[in-house]
């Protein structure tokens, strides 16, 4: 039987009042009924009014719950987030510093999710991430453990009064074992592998954001060493010594501008002129040099770092574009963005901090993100795009093409520009294949009203190619080798693809 609403439940109680009402007046003759009926009218006006009030207040209730609980859980597992998780990690440790035991931190990521994401695609890959959530559910080992999705496809298990190692290891040994069967998703069976890094309250963190920092080292750890499940443990483990002072001397060196940029510039194969540089960072290490970012940027991503990494750059890209228009070039600088990055919601707040201290517009920023970062956690992700966007940054997908290109994604993106990856432009004069993925490219940002640049251009043929399939910009070693600010400075000034150099059309 369907449920009646509180209005219409009162409107029925109303009717009967007044028949019975209606009733009694007629039995009782004309004197009596008539008062009956004032009575009668009075108590049914009453009746609806509080009928009415207590459907408006059932609703608004409803509403806020509703609200609630879609700002506390994650939409693609329905389980809670990692605002709700920190708040009863919070709990169990404010419990369990009056009766004690402990609490412990579990955080799990999975080991080939990227591989689903990028082949079965990003719909998949939700299905996929909802089916995980559910079994992690079923195999956690107390009623008040609370399991969360923190982004992307990592997980976080709270287990509240536990203090033994050993048991916060059975516990995730249990919910890998629980994994092991093969998932099924658009028709195929799919295996997922799951690696664990475990933290204890007291005796690794005071508070959930210590715990999470610490079960992501062990997490790190239990990865390079295919164990499946590290407890953290600083003394024991034989990689964290040295990755604690990597990871202490990086803290150090983004405090204390041991980082530099080199900027590589990104031409207009139609203008022929340069448009903007692109912002890459290395480390200006004090024993071993100056080392590439694929030597520490995924280390400040599993470290919680790499927030002030990118602050730092965007900071330094801000200056160093300054010092370019007072010498008469201007330009945009693009910088990259990591994963962690669009998962910060303080992100496009502080960027236009820096901006306004800097007395700059927007427009002199450009970020570049890629297609997985987009993915790992799309809905996060877009929310800090869109305002990155409606501040009126430029946005570019990076290595476009070496990721799952849905193309009803990038139509909902806020994107202005996309970059055909590398690994495609430096083989299209030899392979046809690569040729065919760079011109379809083309014509698919040229579809969607974005604008295309090609990166890893290496030589003079493949620039031409490129300017005959009417690429808009080139970036890559045949035009500019990144170079350090100085350097840059002087090649923008003095380079064929310099602004001066362009001819500017006599006055008629
Ligand atoms: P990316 O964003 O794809 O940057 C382009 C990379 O290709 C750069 O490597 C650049 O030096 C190299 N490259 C440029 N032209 C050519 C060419 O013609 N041929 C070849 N073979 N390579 C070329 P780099 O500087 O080592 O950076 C590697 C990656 O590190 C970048 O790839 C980017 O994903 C990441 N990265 C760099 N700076 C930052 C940063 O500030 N923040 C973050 N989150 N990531 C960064
Ligand atoms: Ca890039
Ligand atoms: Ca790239």
């Amino acid at each position: 039987m369907p449920r009646l609403t509180y209005l219409t439940k009162f409107a029925l109680l109303s009717l009967a009042v007044l028949v019975t009402f209606g009733l009694i007046a007629g039995i009782s003759g004309p004197g009596l009924g008539a008062q009956l009926k004032v009575a009668g009218a009075l108590v049914l006006g009453w009746m609806v009014l509080v009928g009415i009030a207590a459907h408006a207040t059932s609703r608004f209730t409803h509403q806020i719950a509703e609200s609630e609980r879609l700002a506390l859980h994650d939409p693609v597992t329905e389980l809670p987030n990692r605002i709700l998780f920190h708040d009863r990690a919070q709990q169990a440790i404010a419990g369990s510093d009056v009766t004690g035991p402990g609490v412990a931190v579990l955080l799990l990521d999975l080991n080939r999710f990227k591989e689903v994401n990028d082949t079965l695609g990003h719909h998949n890959g939700d299905l996929l991430l909802a089916q995980v959530g559910r079994r992690l559910e079923q195999a956690l080992p107390q009623s008040d453990a609370v399991v969360a999705r923190l982004g992307g496809d990592e997980f976080a298990v709270l287990l509240p009064r536990l203090d033994r190692e050993s048991a916060a290891l059975a516990a995730a040994y249990r919910i890998a074992e629980t994994l092991r069967t093969p998932f099924v998703v658009a028709g195929l069976k799919v295996d997922v592998e799951a690696s664990f890094g475990i933290a204890l309250h007291p005796d690794h963190g005071e508070d959930p954001e210590e715990l999470l920092q610490r079960a992501d080292v062990a997490m790190y750890v239990a990865k390079r060493r295919h164990t499946g499940a590290e407890v953290y443990a600083p003394q024991s483990d034989e990689y964290s010594p040295d990755r604690l002072v990597l990871v202490s001397e990086l803290r150090e060196a983004i405090d204390t501008s041991g980082l530099v940029l080199h900027y590589q510039p990104k031409v207009d194969l139609r203008l022929g002129r340069v448009v903007a540089v692109e912002a890459l960072v290395r480390w200006q290490h004090p024993r071993r040099g100056l080392l590439p970012p694929i030597e520490f940027v995924s280390l400040a991503e599993h470290t919680g770092l790499i927030g002030p990494l990118t602050r730092f750059v965007v900071a330094r890209a801000i200056r160093d574009s300054t010092t370019w228009l007072e010498q008469g070039v201007d330009i945009r600088v693009a910088v990259n963005l990591s994963p962690r990055n669009l998962h910060d919601p303080t992100l496009p707040a502080h960027v236009a901090g820096l901006l306004a201290d800097a007395g700059r517009g927007p427009e002199c920023l450009e970020f570049e993100v890629t297609e997985s970062t987009v993915m790992a956690d799309a809905v996060l992700a877009c929310a800090v795009m869109d305002r990155l966007s409606a501040m009126g940054t430029g946005i570019a997908i990076d290595d476009f093409g070496t990721g799952f290109s849905s193309l009803s994604h990038l139509r909902q993106l806020p994107v202005d520009l996309i970059k055909v990856d590398k690994s495609f432009v430096l083989n299209m004069d030899r392979s046809e294949d690569d040729a065919v993925i760079v011109r379809s490219t083309i014509a698919l940002g040229h579809s969607l009203g974005l604008e295309v640049v090609a990166e890893g251009v290496e030589t003079e043929e493949s620039l031409q190619s490129l300017r005959a399939l009417e690429c808009d910009f080139a970036q890559g070693f045949h035009v500019c080798r990144p170079l350090p600010a100085d350097e840059i400075a002087s090649w923008l000034v003095s380079s064929p693809w310099s602004q001066a150099a362009v001819a500017v059309p006599a006055p008629a």
